[in-house]
């Protein structure tokens, strides 16, 4: 079983744009793809995990996610680098279209994309991690017994300022970047 990199994908991957609805406001951190690329070349699974809640709220269209997910992983891959599954919550408690409003195990914090992974992947998640900008991320981490990265890109850097009780990330760092670094420095010899 391989250990796996789970990264948000709105302020973590690409920058955070609202509810992005359209390929033209979908922009890469500079980072991202060399991040990635180095996370592979280590032995890490790299999946994207991503709350799509407009999806609920008849903001964003699945059509479009999947068209979206497409571009990142082309964009990746041109780069040398490579995405094991992209997952997505279309949940949301309150939202508008019917079919998806509901509580669900997979909106992060709820670790409901991360086990799904696993068991697609065959992921050890005890030695994985999350990167992300909200502490969703981290604690979505935390739930699938995984170690959680918060990044100050996206909403990271407002987010940092108001940790909530009980989540404890394994580390805050400035960016993707660093978040791959940290993960490579802290699991040098030990993984697969
Ligand atoms: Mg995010
Ligand atoms: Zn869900």
């Amino acid at each position: 079983m391989r250990p796996a990199a789970f990264l948000d994908r709105d302020g973590t991957i690409i920058e955070e744009s609202g509810y992005l609805d359209r390929l033209d406001r979908l922009v890469f951190f500079p980072y991202s793809v060399d991040a990635i690329r180095a996370l592979n070349r280590a032995g890490f699974a790299v999946v994207v995990v991503t709350n799509q809640a407009g999806i609920a709220r008849g903001i964003v269209r699945e059509v479009f996610v999947a068209e979206a997910h497409a571009h990142i992983a082309a964009r990746v891959e041109a780069g040398g680098g490579r995405i094991d599954g992209f997952y997505y919550c279309p949940h949301y408690p309150t939202g508008t279209v019917a079919e998806f409003t509901r509580t669900c195990d997979c909106r992060k914090p709820r670790p409901g994309m991360l086990r799904q992974a696993a068991a697609d992947l065959q992921l050890d998640l005890s030695r994985s991690f999350t990167v992300g900008d909200r502490w969703h991320d981290v604690g979505a981490g935390a739930a699938a017994g995984a170690r959680g990265i918060l990044v100050r890109t996206g909403l990271g850097a407002e987010e940092e300022k108001t940790p909530p009780p009980g989540v404890i990330p394994a580390a805050i760092v400035d960016d993707l970047a660093a978040a791959a670094a940290w993960i490579l420095e802290h699991t040098r010899g030990t993984r697969a």
